[in-house]
């Protein structure tokens, strides 16, 4: 394996465009090449073994190396690799899954669209979105509200209605129809209030830009429970309370983005439970096949549900691969085993509380680490100039970047989103394998704080 890493290394920099990547400056150091998984560990063709805290790009809940779920697509395969669900057909994986997902999920959502990514799941919410109120009998009601430092994707829906401003930068987003409001991220914009205090105010941003725009234009309010691209920004408990009432007030459909959220990664099956409110509508994708093979879905609430299929017509919109076979074959064993194996369950009683303990414990002794904060197995902290100040690094995203590396090098995966550094392991880590992971991170902020913020020698 090891002599092969230099011939993949050119081939990649030869013929690969990286996602969310600078090409050049990447083929300058070359990519680090992964080529086997079990558990939370990944293997690079060098030998080296790491801990993937960040469960790859939060989607693995189960785990790496289930050959269950091989063995599951392989079946599906050979009996039926693929046909559509568009015209009048469907299939018994399809069905089954479905009705699997209208057990998982909270009481009166009973309809689920299929799509292959998180990015889909989005566009499709849009579209639906906006159909709905056009087959009800609205069709002014148009325009979704977003937040800033809200991720929801790539394609042109998904880049739109979050709020990252480095992707709206590129390709004139968003497109016209998409707002955006300020996120509730309490260290930052709350400082002279109580995180209850600011949890009302930062909902009634949200009423503030219905006004702006007016309630009979605005179709839905859009929201990750909890921010994960954006940094792990988890809501004060007032936040999402508040915001289901205004959008009851004003006739707006909720909508909640649980790609990552969903499936177990807080401990609840959706984030939204976690603050007791009732979306319209969740997207999905991520921990729906644990990242096993592409396929993500839009939940759709009874209200919404019977506006389509009563008033709706035809949807025009759909993708090759909505329902496939295959990937809702894998799904339905992965979903089945975060259930019936108490995965989920166990993050929510055991393991979550642990990490969540630990966590804190690990990482509040630190100068330069503020925020420290999590539910579930999803978890962050802020790195910062001045604790008693609550002052941010100036040049917003150095010092995380500089952190991230420090991780590299020592084989953790933990990402940096700006200046917070956040983490979401498969959600079958072990307390073992949390101490472990927990510890490697230490010394890695260790070092950080003692090289990088004041300059001592490595
Ligand atoms: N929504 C949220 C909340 C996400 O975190 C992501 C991906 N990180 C997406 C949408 C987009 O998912 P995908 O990359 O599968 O298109």
């Amino acid at each position: 394996m090891k002599q092969n890493t230099e011939a993949w290394r050119a081939l990649d920099a030869a013929h690969h465009l990286h996602p969310f990547s600078d090409t050049k400056g990447l083929n300058a150091q070359g990519a680090r090449v992964i080529t086997r998984a079990e558990g939370i560990y990944l293997w690079d063709s060098e030998g080296n073994q790491i801990i993937d805290g960040m469960a790859g790009l939060w989607c693995v809940n189960i785990g790496y190396g289930r050959k269950d779920l091989a063995e599951v697509a392989k079946r599906q395969m050979e009996e039926l690799a693929y046909y559509n669900t568009f015209f009048k057909t469907t299939n018994p994986q399809v069905a089954e899954l479905s009705k699997l997902l209208a057990e998982v999920a909270p009481e009166g959502f009973e309809h689920v669209f299929y799509t292959n990514s998180g990015s889909e799941s989005v566009d499709t919410m849009i579209r639906m979105v906006r159909h709905y109120w056009s087959s009800v009998g609205k069709p002014e009601k148009k325009v979704l509200i977003g937040r800033w430092n809200g991720y929801h994707g790539s394609t042109i829906g998904g880049a739109s209605m979050g709020g990252m401003t480095y992707m709206h930068e590129q390709g004139d987003l968003p497109i016209p129809g998409i707002v955006h409001v300020e996120q509730p991220w309490y260290y930052k914009h709350g400082k002279d209030m109580t995180p209850e205090e600011f949890g009302l105010a930062a909902a009634r941003w949200i009423e503030d830009k219905i006004l702006e725009v007016g309630a009979d234009k605005v179709a839905a309010f859009v929201g990750e429970p909890i921010q994960g691209a954006g940094g792990v920004i988890i809501p004060p408990a007032t936040y999402w309370p508040e915001v289901e009432r205004i959008c009851r007030k004003y006739d707006i459909l909720m909508v909640c983005d649980e790609v990552i959220c969903g499936f177990g990664r807080t401990g609840q099956w959706f984030g939204h439970e976690l603050y007791g409110v009732k979306p319209d509508l969740f997207t999905t994708a991520k921990g729906l096949s644990s990242g096993y093979l592409p396929i993500g879905a839009v939940f759709v609430g009874e209200r919404v549900a019977q506006g389509l299929i009563e008033h709706g017509g035809d949807f025009n919109h759909g993708f090759t691969y909505s329902g496939h076979p295959v990937c809702c074959a894998v799904a339905r064993a992965n979903v089945t085993a975060l259930r019936d194996e108490g995965i989920v369950a166990r993050v929510r009683e055991e393991t979550g509380p642990y990490m969540q303990a630990k966590w804190r414990e690990t990482f509040g002794q630190f100068d330069h680490v503020d925020d420290v904060r999590g539910v579930g197995l999803i978890q962050a902290f802020t790195l910062v100039k001045d604790k008693q100040k609550r002052e941010l690094f100036d040049n917003w995203g150095t010092m995380g970047l500089a952190c991230r590396d420090i991780f590299f090098r020592e084989n953790l995966i933990m990402r940096a989103c700006g200046d917070h550094i956040v983490a979401a392991p498969p959600l079958v880590i072990s307390k073992r394998e949390i101490d472990e992971m927990l510890g490697r991170a230490a010394r890695c902020v260790e070092e950080f704080e003692r090289v990088v913020v004041r300059g001592q020698p490595g």
